[in-house]
């Protein structure tokens, strides 16, 4: 184990190590998602810091997951590969080191991170950026019978449950989605894409309209788009319980039963239980409270991104659980931890919000940004093309971007 001279490292000093004292500093980041994925593949860009650092990378999965284009597994618009590329793969060739574990807890005190096969990694420095988690024990029948759509595995199973209902002779295929945000939206044209007048899909949601957070614009597009396919909108709508082949729901006092053969859950999420556990400041929802330079509240050592925290800038304006601020958030750590380390002034940090994307089906989509609205196929190639781009490194984003083109091509010479 790497020892590091307790001077070096005291909260909000900074001592220049001389060559005696000195042993590289380790960096564990844990959650290799938009957080934690982005952090290490920017801190090992900081070549020139001339104090070595030792970056590990600690996460339950094989491979990072581009939530953002999760969809398109299910559609066969993308490849597992393309969504779901190999940390292994995505970190060859960077200074941070993959291990692959479940994290069971953390003592910031004794900065120490336990695992569930019984290990402990110490850390001169944390990066916090697990996520969160969807909440299914909210209705019951939901844990038995409902599925989730967050990981490569939901989608798979999503997909097999598909085949197989395809498969069957069954002359139509009922899905009823629970929650009318982004992810309900999308999967819901996603899928009465993929199975034309053979679906009949139920969206439904206890709020009274589509997409809450979304601009009026995106909203309009999106209603449109559900319309269209024939997506029956439940809204101001409680789902009271969920069966193997039914689910229970009431609105305006009556309560009424949809059958179904196959029940998504994409509302609602929760702060991992030993998240909310650190001894230290959380908000109601058990989000941990993080300074505007991201640092964890009385953890100068410790820093917390993404959907775990809530992390407002210098004017007390809050960042969104979204990738996309994670994904801004990333670089700003990574920066961060590299001046706590070089002693420079730390920054804060501060989320712009870039615009809104929304898949409305096969190779379509509504683009917002900065009061223009496009929808359609054009927004279907900008929003993948934009995605494309956001991809983590650029051997990923060149190998998805060659094999997206040739397919867009050879859809051309076909016409
Ligand atoms: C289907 C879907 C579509 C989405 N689309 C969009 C979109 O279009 N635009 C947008 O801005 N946002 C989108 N989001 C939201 C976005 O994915 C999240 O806001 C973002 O991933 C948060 O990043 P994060 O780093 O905080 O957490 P995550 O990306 O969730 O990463 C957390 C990582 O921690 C790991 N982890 C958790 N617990 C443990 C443990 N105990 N041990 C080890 N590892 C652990 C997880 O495996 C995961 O890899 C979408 C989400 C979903 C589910």
């Amino acid at each position: 184990m790497y020892q590091i001279d307790d001077k070096f490292h005291q909260q909000g000093q900074f001592e220049k190590p001389s060559v005696s004292n000195y042993k590289p500093l380790r960096i564990c980041i844990l959650g290799g998602g938009f957080g934690g994925l982005y952090t290490a593949l920017q801190l090992g860009k900081f070549a020139k810091c001339p104090y070595k650092y030792e970056i590990t990378l600690v996460e339950q999965r094989d491979h990072f997951v581009f939530t953002p284009l999760l969809y398109e597994v299910v559609t066969g618009e993308l490849h597992d590969w393309e969504v779901a590329p190999a940390y292994k793969k995505l970190l060859a060739g960077s200074s941070a080191k993959f291990y692959q574990a479940e994290i069971q807890g953390v003592d910031l005190e004794q900065k120490l991170v336990n695992l569930q096969n019984g290990e402990i990694v110490n850390y001169d420095y944390l990066v916090l950026s697990v996520g969160k988690e969807t909440r299914l024990d909210v209705v019951p029948g939901a844990l038995e019978y409902a599925q989730t759509f967050r990981t490569l595995a939901d989608a798979e199973c999503l997909k097999k449950r598909l085949l197989f209902l395809e498969a069957s002779d069954i002359p139509v295929i009922r899905i009823a989605i629970a929650g009318a945000g982004p992810n309900g939206v999308e999967i819901a044209c996603k899928l009465a894409d993929r199975l034309k007048k053979r679906g009949e899909i139920h969206l439904i949601d206890r709020g009274n309209e589509i997409l809450k957070t979304f601009s009026q614009s995106s909203r309009t597009v999106s209603y449109r788009a559900l319309l269209k396919r024939g997506v029956q909108i439940n809204l101001n709508t409680n789902i009271e319980a969920i069966n193997f082949n039914k689910i229970i729901i009431n609105s305006q006092d009556k309560t009424r039963h949809i059958e179904t053969d196959l029940v998504l859950w994409t509302g609602g999420n929760q702060s991992i239980q030993w998240i909310k556990e650190l001894n230290c400041q959380h908000n109601q929802q058990g989000q941990l409270i993080a300074k505007p330079t991201l640092q964890l509240t009385g953890y100068p050592h410790v820093f917390v991104l993404g959907d775990l925290a809530e992390i407002r800038d210098i004017k007390g304006n809050e960042s969104p659980a979204t990738a996309q601020a994670a994904f801004q958030q990333a670089p700003r750590a990574a920066r961060n931890i590299w001046a706590k380390i070089t002693g420079r002034k730390l920054k804060s940090f501060s989320y712009l919000h870039l615009g809104e994307m929304l898949t409305l089906g096969i190779k379509n989509a509504v683009v917002y940004s900065f009061g223009i609205t496009l929808h359609g196929n054009l927004a279907g190639i900008i929003r993948t093309g934009v995605y494309i781009q956001r991809l983590p490194t650029l051997k990923h984003k060149l190998e998805v971007a060659k094999r997206w083109i040739v397919r867009g091509m050879k859809k051309l010479l076909q016409r």
